[in-house]
């Protein structure tokens, strides 16, 4: 092997050492947001500022509470999904929702436990269960142990740390009745 061959050897291994390095850092950016659902979203105070609304942030971030009969799925009977406002993770689903007479959206259980984390509330001179957010540690409201059955449980949660996704059946539900009366 003359210097030459030596030195197109070691260029060659330096381009495709080169080239391995940008192709992997592009693929971890390319990848697929919904492969990172489960992670923990954690932003600073001014970054939750900067994507929610003041009320938003007033219940979500600060603990706040809604006025009862106020909020806008209080009285919403929709089949699909809750969501929390704050991070997009799926929290409730309508079938566990009910009427509790509170004021507020009303669950007997989330669509899993691990999604929702509970925590020992001790403000203004009672003791209650505050539920929050597993994935962003957003305040979602209180659980109470007088709900209906099974589980005796009421998941009393805010309006404003939630969205709503309806479910696909119904939509095509209702774009075949659309058709059907065509
Ligand atoms: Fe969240």
């Amino acid at each position: 092997m003359n210097r030459s061959t030596v030195k197109l050897s070691y260029l060659s291994a330096a381009v495709l050492f080169f080239l391995l390095t940008v192709h992997s850092t592009v693929a971890q950016e390319n990848r697929p947001k919904s492969e990172s659902t489960s992670e923990s979203v954690v932003k600073s105070e001014e970054e939750w500022r900067g994507c929610l609304t003041p009320e938003e942030f007033r219940i979500l971030r600060e603990k706040g509470t809604e006025m009862a009969f106020t909020g806008k799925y209080n009285k919403h009977n929709e089949k699909g999904v809750y969501t929390c406002a704050g991070c997009g993770a799926e929290l409730f689903s309508s079938e566990t929702k009910y009427d509790s007479g509170s004021g507020w959206p009303s669950f007997w259980k989330p669509i899993s436990d691990e999604k929702v984390d509970t925590e020992t509330d001790n403000s203004l001179f009672m003791k209650r269960t505050e539920i929050l957010c597993s994935r962003c540690g957003g305040h979602l409201g209180h659980m109470f142990e007088d709900g209906p059955r099974p589980t005796g449980l009421r998941y009393c949660v805010n309006s404003v740390s939630l969205g709503f996704e309806p479910q696909e059946v119904e939509v095509e539900t209702v774009s075949k009745e659309k058709e059907d009366s065509k």
